[in-house]
């Protein structure tokens, strides 16, 4: 069954500007680590906010667990993006606050603004961020400041801070593009862990096509807005990411 379900969307920023998604439509299953590849510019990282609408697409209609996205009001939006964990490439962290405070901070869209301006969190939610610290291995690092910390650490941070929420689908907007390659593959190595652990499945913008086929089993390639490639890992030959990749030679 498919978690999520995206038919013929489209996206234009402001009226009269050119097309940025040109009639989009893919499907992620209960089990899938599924990768948006393509060009920088081609529209992943609009097309994956365009599953939390945090863009809003101009047509074109987005199902997550049979439920429409598109057209729903901002009160069951709220309720639906609990279900939906982000983790983002520049991390977005609060620096100034500590590890765990971040860690909780995915919880605000269960507790009031009042209760969690007072850090008034239940011990079990307290728990559950240390479990989940520990899990992402920061165990000692839970009362650091957010910018103490390396930026691999931080993006461990961020997965815990999306996975705290209790996610049904999690979104990656290029989880690694701020990491060197070595801590890259330790960041995917633990999200797929976990994700597969938790039964959590991933939507994932990544420019870097090597990391896509090695933790990804599907994927879509994207070009000026043009789905180019919708299949499974194996079946992204060399000519497939040529026809995503490389200008046309006139
Ligand atoms: P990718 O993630 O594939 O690099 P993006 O979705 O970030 O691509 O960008 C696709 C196009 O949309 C680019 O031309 C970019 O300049 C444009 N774009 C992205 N965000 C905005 C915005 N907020 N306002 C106007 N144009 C935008």
């Amino acid at each position: 069954m498919s978690v999520l379900e995206v038919n013929e969307l489209r996206v234009r920023y402001n009226p009269g500007s050119p097309e940025i998604l040109k009639g989009i439509n893919f499907e992620v299953g209960e089990n899938d680590f599924f990768a948006i590849i393509g060009p920088s510019g081609a529209g992943k990282s609009t097309l994956i906010r365009c599953i939390n609408r945090l863009v809003e697409p101009n047509s074109g209609k987005i199902y997550f667990k049979g439920n429409e996205i598109t057209g729903m009001s901002n009160r069951k939006l709220r309720i639906m993006r609990r279900d939906i964990g982000m983790i983002f490439q520049e991390f977005n962290l609060i620096d100034r606050m500590s590890v765990m405070d971040n860690v909780l901070s995915g919880r605000l869209g269960y507790t009031g603004n009042l209760r969690s301006f007072f850090k008034i969190f239940p011990r079990k939610e307290i728990e559950k961020a240390l479990k989940l610290l520990d899990r992402v291995g920061l165990r000692d690092q839970v009362d650091k400041r957010a910018d103490e910390l390396s930026g691999g650490q931080r993006q461990r941070v961020g997965i815990a801070r999306a996975l705290i929420q209790g996610p049904k689908l999690l979104l990656l907007d290029e989880p690694t593009s701020s990491l060197d390659p070595k801590i890259s593959k330790e960041i995917m190595n633990l999200i797929k862990e976990m994700a597969t652990e938790l039964n959590v499945p991933c939507l994932c913008n990544i420019h870097d096509v090597q990391l896509a086929m090695e933790f990804c089993n599907k994927i879509i390639g994207i070009k000026d807005g043009v789905k180019m490639f919708d299949g499974s890992t194996e079946s992204l030959n060399k000519q497939k990411l040529d026809e995503i990749y490389l200008m046309e030679v006139l």
